[in-house]
């Protein structure tokens, strides 16, 4: 073999991360564009990141199986590493003679600086890394304001974002990769990702990788997508909201085929333009909470506002444990964190709903809320839960303000009139009439006996009083200097 030859065929390595998709790919894409053999790989590297939660590792495991899936049909396979990154990499360059790594960005600080680190060690050794963005409309800094700062205000940001942002044309990636046959890869089961013993995943119902978010978008497209605006924050309209959530955070589907259909729909005619709009909206806040996170790292910790550190929270772990447990006494709340239990998923309105019942009524660190989402959650995302629940509390960039308190029972009876949500997933309550289904313990006694429920036995008594809550967290906010 000439020299040439010898070098001509030297693979390129192609790293996934969390873009667990051949579609819309532009790593794939730039790595098939040099003709060289490619090594697909995933590492499985906590160090540069927050360790995955346990709702997250389960999506992981099926996400990775389906992957291989998809490359093995084309010719190719996933091959898996487990450890520090660069070491991985290093190992796997020995390995092959790869010269070059192809990966789509991370944007978290952290990951993006870890990145950084990676690409400056393999140049060392004479490896380029070659980056691109996947995961989301814009890269972090293409998207500023006048002075050149970031947005910190979701509306303009948004009409900044989707003036820059421009879509890439629609690619399928290679139908054949060839891919070397001796490199040896780990045995996904041996990372046991999926739970055991127990197995509390029975109630998980999603298909993770690509094909299964793609039916996703292609079952919400034509039909929820119609009245998107309106229902969307009716928790037990079923298809009122896309379910993209986890896929779109593995990046088995890139944001830019789910604006791409719903605009289409709107040009089509098939949904108004509002409905398109916002929806495409939505998927703009993902966006607004990953920049905001790219540009202050401090955000993961601590709050925006930092006045809002000096808040005094309580310790109050008994309570803590109802919230999480769903067994508050209040059945929206409830309702919402046994969802997410039994599912890893959580309807937005109620999502809402739970962060504020334990910012505001139990007066409990944001942060610890954060964290039981963070393990509980499949679409777990570090920027969109903080910015999410900063919003909630008063203390991030364009947030509803403190004092704003959501009432769990007004917002019971608005959201989910019929109460359809609530006997789903507190069934201990189906007797009970709508008139009071929000609010057990306003029930008379003999409707509580009709509906066969013993508060405190059968049901908890609310362990806090809504107006003693409200009270005690304005009480709270005043302490708090520059409020507001
Ligand atoms: P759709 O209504 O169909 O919206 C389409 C897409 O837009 C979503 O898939 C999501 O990518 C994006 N989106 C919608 N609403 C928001 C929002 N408020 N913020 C950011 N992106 C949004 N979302 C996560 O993806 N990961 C999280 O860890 C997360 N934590 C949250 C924590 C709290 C306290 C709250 C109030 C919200 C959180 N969200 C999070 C946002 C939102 O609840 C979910 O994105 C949404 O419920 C996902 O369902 P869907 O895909 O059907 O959404």
């Amino acid at each position: 073999m000439t020299e040439f030859a010898r070098v001509a065929t030297k693979p390129v390595i192609l790293w996934f991360r969390r873009d667990l998709r051949l579609h819309d790919n532009p790593a794939l894409n730039h790595a098939a564009e040099t003709g060289r053999p490619i090594l697909p790989v995933y590492i499985l590297d906590e160090h540069g990141e927050r360790p995955m939660g346990a709702a997250s590792r389960w999506w992981l495991d099926k996400s990775l199986r389906a992957l291989d899936a998809a490359l093995q049909e084309r010719g190719s396979r996933l091959i898996l590493r487990k450890g520090n990154a660069p070491t991985q990499l290093q190992a796997l360059i020995a390995e092959t003679g790869a010269d070059v790594v192809f990966m789509n960005r991370l944007f978290e600080p952290e990951t993006f600086e870890y990145d950084a680190e990676i690409a400056h060690t393999l140049k060392a050794d004479g490896v380029e890394c070659r980056g691109f963005n996947g995961a989301l409309l814009c890269r972090p800094g293409e998207v500023l304001n006048g002075s050149g700062q970031p947005y910190k205000v979701f509306t303009p940001f948004l009409r900044a974002l989707l003036a820059t942002a421009e879509a890439p044309a629609h690619t399928t990636g290679p139908r054949q990769i060839q891919t070397p046959k001796t490199v040896q890869s780990h045995d996904l089961d041996s990372w046991k990702l999926h739970p055991r013993r127990p197995d509390w995943s029975k109630g998980f119902d999603w298909t993770p990788g690509e094909d299964g978010a793609s039916q996703a978008l292609s079952r919400f497209i034509p039909s929820g997508l119609k009245t998107y605006a309106k229902d969307r924050d009716f928790p037990d309209r079923q298809g009122a909201n896309s379910r993209l959530s986890p896929h779109l955070h593995w990046g088995e589907i890139s944001p830019w085929r789910a604006i791409d259909r719903a605009r289409q729909a709107a040009k089509d005619g098939k949904v108004s333009s509002a409905e398109s709009d916002k929806f495409i909206a939505e998927i703009g806040w993902r966006e607004f909470s990953a920049h905001l996170l790219h540009h202050f790292p401090y955000i993961a910790e601590r709050a925006f506002r930092p006045e809002y550190d000096a808040m005094p929270w309580r310790k109050d772990d008994a309570s803590l444990k109802a919230w999480r447990q769903g067994r508050t006494g209040y059945p929206l709340v409830d309702a919402g964190m046994r969802q997410l239990w039994t599912t890893g998923w959580m309807h937005n309105r109620v999502r809402m709903v739970v962060a504020s019942f334990l910012i505001k009524h139990l007066l409990i660190d944001w942060r610890e809320g954060e964290a039981w989402f963070w393990d509980t959650l499949v679409d777990a995302d570090r920027a969109s839960n903080v910015q999410n629940w900063q919003w909630v509390a008063g203390s991030g960039a364009d947030a509803s303000p403190f004092f704003r308190i959501f009432n769990p029972i007004t917002q019971g009876e608005k959201f989910d009139p019929d109460g359809g949500y609530v006997r789903r997933w507190v069934p201990e309550l189906r007797h009970l009439p709508d008139r009071w289904l929000q609010s057990p313990w306003t029930a008379p006694a003999e409707v509580l006996r009709d509906a066969g429920i013993v508060l405190g036995r059968d049901y908890p008594k609310p362990i806090v009083e809504h107006e003693k809550g409200r009270a005690r967290a304005l009480a709270a906010l005043k302490t708090v200097s520059g409020r507001g």
